[in-house]
């Protein structure tokens, strides 16, 4: 049996918030002994700011939390969830849960444990890692005392991850502890310990029987990382990236023919994301890297005179990104369609930056990357990650020329937010006609001509190529109108 190890440490400095001392009141009345523990304890030691406390009590958590929630005073309500025999209270910013201590075991196809009541010690036992299984007491007798049974604190100054009991049994009972060490692992820096790494690659096939939702929120929290590389070195080293991410997995390896390598894209891809990380917090941005060249394993192909080509890779790795979120089960919204966006368009703007490269090929840029334009250059530059300082060096510079005509081509026109001058519905007006081919004829006309500054982003010059266009197609406006007598928003 481990016996309980009082560090004698006080830990007071954590416990300023007026809480404490409420709960300390309560614990003393009630005689139920009370201890904040986890994520907080952790998090008081590492010096970071938490608003998430775990209050573990020996008795009924949600007693207690009634009882805390009236010791406030301010009609605060207490949201129970008697499946759990928890209860949490929201206080200014913070949510304090409280939970009575309890003793757990497992079954060997959920991650549910079965419950029952326990002593504060059988409480940190079922905790996922040393670090995490601490608690301070917030009782009278040794209020502020830190209580270290598997010696967490010494694994915070050595900055290592372990479980307090046998690490393959801890993972094979909850996988989802697989990836919170890989996700704590790459957020606070810390090293995996040698046995608990190996009960991952043991345990890893068991990740199975947790939900696709719970294993993208930790792969998310990942990739939000300051540099999400190490997360994801990890999942492949314990074997879990190509049991949660086959296609990621694909990119991994060279191979060679004539003596010719292509790089490993699973490092490429790993360093793009790093890379995007140093210059957005964006999760999405993020996610575009690691997709950006997801369908390179699909697409490579060895040409005797081109050597190693991927070509389409842009276009169809654009099209499994559907799927890919559809499995992950991230959201299929917005966020999909510009993950989508950033995929398809990764190649254009470099063909933009050799000379003589004419305005159109730089105005459909503009307009296809819309309000997106500043994330794809960002995403662009992040994709150089070549060893040679002199080609980064070229390839940015070339960037750099790209950004430079967008500015120009922005200054006399304006294409980014661009909506074409007439409307369908304008044009159905104008001719008396209803929704039908010849409508969208129109329109697409005026935009391609704008596009391709044959006529300029403008209502007058617009309307005069809508009524020949019209005309090729057999159709006159219903009332006529002197295109030099037109201003905008006249029809
Ligand atoms: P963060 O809040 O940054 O996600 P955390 O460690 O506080 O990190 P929570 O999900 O808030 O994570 O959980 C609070 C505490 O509950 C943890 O510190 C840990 O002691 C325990 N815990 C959470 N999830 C598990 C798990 N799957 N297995 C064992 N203990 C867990
Ligand atoms: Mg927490």
């Amino acid at each position: 049996m481990i016996i309980t190890i009082l560090s004698y440490l006080h830990m007071s400095k954590c416990l300023n918030d007026k809480i404490f001392s409420i709960i300390m009141d309560i614990s003393g009345e009630e005689n139920m002994p009370a201890f904040v523990i986890g994520g907080f304890v952790r998090d008081c030691i590492l010096g970071r700011v938490t608003h998430d406390i775990d209050i573990v009590v020996q008795g009924s958590g949600i007693e207690f939390a009634r009882k805390f929630a009236r010791r406030l005073g301010e009609n605060i309500p207490v949201s129970v969830f008697r499946n759990f025999g928890t209860a949490m209270v929201k206080y200014q910013e913070k949510e304090i849960e409280f939970v009575g201590a309890r003793k757990e075991s497992y079954r060997k196809d959920s991650r549910k444990p079965v419950v029952e009541d326990g002593s504060l010690e059988d409480d940190q036992k079922r905790r996922d890692f040393t670090i995490n299984a601490m608690a301070i007491s917030l009782n009278k007798e040794n209020y502020g005392e830190l209580v270290d049974p598997f010696n967490g604190r010494e694994d915070i100054k050595n900055k290592v991850l372990q479980t307090p009991l046998e690490p393959a049994q801890t993972f094979s009972d909850d996988p989802l502890r697989m990836m919170r060490a890989i996700r704590f692992a790459s957020e606070l820096e810390f090293t995996i310990e040698s046995e608990t790494l190996m009960g991952i690659k043991k345990s890893a096939f068991r990740i199975n029987i947790v939900s696709k939702e719970r294993i993208s929120d930790e792969f998310n929290r990942i990739l939000q990382t300051a540099k999400p590389s190490v997360g994801l070195k990890l999942l492949d080293e314990t074997g879990l990236m190509p049991l949660i991410f086959p296609e990621f997995n694909e990119l991994k390896g060279v191979h060679e023919e004539n003596g010719q390598r292509h790089k490993d894209n699973f490092y490429h891809t790993l360093q793009v994301v790093d890379n995007i990380t140093r210059v957005s917090d964006d999760l999405w941005l993020r996610w575009a890297a690691m997709l950006h060249d997801i369908a390179k394993p699909v697409t490579k192909r060895y040409d005797n005179e081109l050597g190693w080509t991927f070509h389409g890779h842009d276009f169809i790795g654009s099209k499994m990104v559907p799927r890919i979120f559809r499995t992950l089960k991230l959201p299929l919204n917005e966020k999909m369609k510009y993950v989508q966006k950033m995929v398809l368009l990764h190649l254009r703007p470099i063909a933009l930056s050799p000379e003589g490269v004419s305005d159109s090929a730089i105005r459909r840029l503009v307009f296809d990357a819309g309000e997106d334009l500043e994330d794809l250059m960002l995403l662009c530059e992040a994709d150089i990650t070549s060893k040679n300082e002199k080609t980064v060096r070229r390839h940015l510079m070339n960037f750099q020329i790209v950004r430079e005509k967008i500015d120009l081509l922005e200054e006399k026109d304006s294409i980014r937010n661009f909506q074409p001058p007439i409307s369908g519905e304008e044009i159905m007006e104008i001719f008396g006609i209803p929704p039908s081919r010849p409508v969208g004829i129109i329109k697409n006309t005026i935009k391609e001509a704008i596009l391709d500054g044959i006529i300029k982003n403008d209502y007058k010059e617009a309307y005069v190529l809508m009524i020949q266009k019209a005309k090729e197609l057999g159709h006159e406006p219903v009332k006529k109108q002197d295109a030099s007598e037109i201003s905008e928003g006249d029809a």
